[in-house]
């Protein structure tokens, strides 16, 4: 089991399965949720995810038609995001987790939206969009 928080720590969670392979995802609207240059992601099964606290501090933005990104409303962390068109399962962020998950990324993804400032200087395949679902 995994466990995971956001940065305030009012938001908590398990991960009771496995994950999903994990992608580095370079698309415009994970840029701007984390501020940074890509998102590492991986998918869940969507009752494997366990909030332990925090959950009325939750609040879902859809920041594409039927893709709810959840975030914490106190310190504004990424929790997890759903598809509406993928109801068992959920996303991810690996850098919310305590533990070190033992998966690596396998690819980086939606590389055609890359941030200019960013060089991938790693060996992994890299996709131009979305990867193809597993
Ligand atoms: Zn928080
Ligand atoms: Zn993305």
């Amino acid at each position: 089991m995994l466990t995971g928080s956001c940065l305030c720590k009012q938001v908590r969670f398990e991960v009771r399965g496995a994950l999903g392979p994990v992608r580095l995802c370079h698309c415009p609207a994970c840029k701007r949720a984390t501020g940074t240059a890509f998102s590492a992601n991986a998918r869940i099964r969507a009752q494997d995810l366990a909030l332990t606290a925090g959950r009325a501090l939750i609040s879902e933005y859809e920041s594409s038609p039927g893709i709810r990104r959840a975030f914490c409303s106190r310190c504004g962390s990424p929790v997890y995001a759903r598809v509406d068109a993928e109801p068992d399962g959920l996303r991810i962020r690996l850098g919310s987790l305590n533990e070190d998950p033992g998966v690596r990324p396998v690819a980086h993804v939606w590389v055609g939206d890359k941030a200019d400032w960013f060089t991938i200087t790693d060996e992994l395949p890299q996709l131009q969009a979305r990867a193809p679902a597993r």
